[in-house]
């Protein structure tokens, strides 16, 4: 049986034929791991002699992953989005911040998201990325329980009022607030932050998301003691499940530092655990509301049939499935199409800056083979759809 999401003309229905052709050629390029690197080490090469890459970029990759170098940037693509009952959740992309400066600045930006974003223009979701908000290697110390110095106590002070800060203004602007998941390594210090953040802003309505990550192992039985602990202290949870983005990085600090591997020992077993995942979400609605981020098909499948089965309504105001600007759009579109909730993630900011997020974007789409290979398969299939009837 045809799966909806095999509907190129819905998919597509916003790409012109220069664009349909345009994306068909970047895929093919990222699909190339050999390839990638070398763009990936030619850009990191021009940046640092020097020399002016914004045109290269934004000519590639950068149109194709992000929506804009500035806020006002964004508007258009939300607006096709919102065309097409889709909502959007801009996402400031830049990565790498390390000092208290830059964290500060971070936090006015998203603070500048947040004013710019609302329910009723198709913007009801925030981001934030914790490494934005405070230095890796603290969260590390934190997550560790090792002892903090005096001026390391202030810093976690800051980053504590950075996430509050964020999460005041989410209820102000009747918004939601997504707080992604990095590293494992920096997780416990998150779960105690995100815990208190929920405990605090989420006692009605969900206003704050944590990020699970469910390609490690742990992340199925905390999620079960999240949901009883939440009950008995009366809050509700917002969860993000997403697969996690950090294998490489995982594994091979796991080996560096003979470590057990904290990632499921294969993909079938992170794809079990995510599903296990979703599947006990879409039984607890009542306590938890749930943002699926997964370009997998399949799991996007079961939760349909899941969600079918229990009489939770297509588009439940507890339940959405989200994808990256420049990813999936067959799924998102076609969802759409049949009345689910979709969020598109926007990813903005400036041409430079938001280097290290497009080469993460390169680097996965040429590891995870099946989904650019389905990508292209995609355009392939309505660039001939679109040429037949034209005939
Ligand atoms: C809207 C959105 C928000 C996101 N936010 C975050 C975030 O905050 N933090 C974050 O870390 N990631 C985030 N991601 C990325 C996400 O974690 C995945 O890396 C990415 O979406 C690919 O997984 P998938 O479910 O889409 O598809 P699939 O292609 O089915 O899964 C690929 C994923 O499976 C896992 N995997 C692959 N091989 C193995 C193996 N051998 N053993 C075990 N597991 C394996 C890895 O997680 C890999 O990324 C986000 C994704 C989306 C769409």
């Amino acid at each position: 049986m045809k799966s909806i999401f095999e509907n190129t003309q819905i998919a597509f229905a916003s790409k012109s034929d220069a664009e349909l052709k345009k994306s068909f050629v970047l895929f093919k390029l990222i699909s190339s791991p050999v390839l990638t690197k070398v763009g990936s080490a030619f850009i990191q090469f021009l940046i640092k002699v020097g020399l002016p890459i914004n045109f290269l970029v934004r000519k590639t990759m950068f149109d194709h992953f992000c929506v804009g170098t500035n806020l006002e940037e964004t508007e258009i693509t939300v607006k096709k989005l919102r065309a097409n009952e889709m909502d959007s959740c801009l996402n400031f992309s830049i990565e790498g911040i390390n000092s208290e400066v830059g964290f500060d600045a971070t936090l006015n930006e998203i603070l500048r998201t947040m004013d710019a974003s609302s329910p009723d223009a198709g913007t009801p979701f925030a981001v934030f990325k914790p490494t934005g908000y405070g230095a890796t290697a603290l969260f590390e110390k934190v997550s560790a329980k090792l002892p903090l110095s005096t001026e390391e106590n202030k810093a976690w002070g800051r980053v504590k009022e950075r996430f509050h800060t964020s999460c005041k203004k989410a209820v102000q602007r009747n918004l939601k607030l997504l707080i992604d998941a990095e590293e494992s390594w920096i997780q416990p210090a998150l779960d105690l932050l995100l815990e208190e953040m929920m405990a605090t802003y989420n006692q009605k309505e969900v206003v704050v998301y944590a990020t699970l990550q469910l390609y490690l192992s742990e992340r199925l039985p905390y999620l079960k003691t999240l949901i009883e602990k939440s009950k008995k202290e009366g809050y509700q949870i917002g969860v993000k499940l997403v697969r996690g983005a950090y294998i490489e990085k995982e594994t091979a600090r796991a080996l560096d530092r003979k470590l057990s591997n904290p990632v499921c020992p294969s993909k079938e077993a992170t794809d079990q655990n995510f599903d296990n995942g979703l599947q006990l979400l879409l039984e607890n609605l009542d306590q938890a509301a749930v943002f699926v981020g997964s370009h997998n098909e399949l799991s996007t499948l079961k939760a349909m049939e899941q969600m079918k089965q229990n009489g939770i309504a297509s588009n439940h105001p507890r339940v959405c499935f989200a994808h990256l600007f420049g990813m999936s759009d067959n799924i998102s579109y076609n969802l759409s199409d049949h009345g689910y909730n979709v969020v598109k993630y926007l990813p903005y900011g400036p041409v430079k800056k938001v280097i290290p997020y497009l080469i993460r974007r390169a680097e996965e789409n040429s590891s995870i083979a099946s989904q650019t290979s389905r990508e292209m398969e995609l355009l392939r299939s309505e660039i001939k759809r679109r040429k037949q009837v034209q005939k």
